[in-house]
């Protein structure tokens, strides 16, 4: 399938790794999510993918009772992502995809330290590179990274994987008849308080000017869609670009 995209960042967060409502690995559903990421990189994409820590730790929750301070839960949470980056840099390069792991917090033994202009030269050598360890600093989260590595990377879009099919008007697991949006401004996530990625990430997204499709992680071929540039789950994007369609609900 032809691409649109020459450079992407794709997140995914912890919970795509992990049976639902579980927590840990799933082997099965770490090779199914490498598989796409090889698919699209061998058709000349270049990958960037911004991974979460939710299947093992989650800062704010962890920290909720005070017996573990804020920030250290968080550096638990950053570590927690650099043992999925592992993961799938293995499962990767068991399909025969050369992955590298650049991590915002040195861990040296285990992958390479987040240096931009050499992240830079491994995607142009057509190499996956799994950024781990979000921005290094405790009170962020990988979104926000995410937004943040497509702005100074250059990506032309951030792909984020959920468990859902895009962007509801309201929760569908409370809800079941919430309609899903097909388009959104960056403006009409923060204002109508959206919740699909915390307002740091859209914010960043939308001082940047970099679109966001959200789409649902489960679905099958869906990561290989959405780097295709195919239409699937909801794009958040600028007033200018497609306005048209701007918030037609699906
Ligand atoms: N985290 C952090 N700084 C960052 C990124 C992540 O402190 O820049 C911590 C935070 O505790 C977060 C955890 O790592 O809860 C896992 O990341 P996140 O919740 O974004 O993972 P996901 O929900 O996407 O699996």
């Amino acid at each position: 399938m032809a691409s649109r995209y020459h450079r992407i960042v794709l997140k995914i967060s912890g919970e795509g790794f992990c049976r639902d409502g579980g927590n840990g690995l799933d082997l099965a559903a770490l090779a199914g999510i490498a598989e796409q990421i090889a698919q699209v990189a061998r058709g000349g994409v270049q990958v960037a993918v911004v991974i979460g820590g939710g299947n093992f730790v989650r800062g704010q929750t962890l920290a909720a009772s005070g017996q573990i301070q804020r920030a250290t839960a968080d550096y638990m949470g950053m570590l927690a992502t650099v043992m999925n980056a592992m993961a799938l840099q293995d499962t990767l390069e068991s399909l025969g995809q050369a992955t590298r792991v650049a991590s915002a917090l040195p861990v040296i033994q285990v992958c390479e330290p987040f240096i931009r202009r050499k992240v830079m030269h491994h995607l142009e050598k057509g190499m996956v590179v799994v950024l781990a360890a979000g921005v290094g600093s405790p009170f962020f989260t990988t979104d926000t990274c995410a937004a943040l590595r497509a702005t100074e990377l250059h990506a032309e879009v951030l792909l984020k994987a959920t468990k859902v099919d895009g962007v509801y008007e309201s929760d569908p697991g409370r809800n079941p008849a919430a309609r899903c949006f097909k388009r959104l401004t960056y403006r009409q996530v923060i204002t109508d308080n959206l919740r699909v990625m915390d307002l740091t990430a859209v914010s960043l997204a939308m001082e940047s000017n970099i679109p966001i499709v959200v789409f649902n992680l489960k679905t099958r071929d869906n990561i290989s869609r959405a780097a295709a540039g195919e239409p699937i789950g909801t794009l958040i994007c600028g007033e200018g670009r497609e306005t048209s369609q701007v918030k037609d609900k699906k």
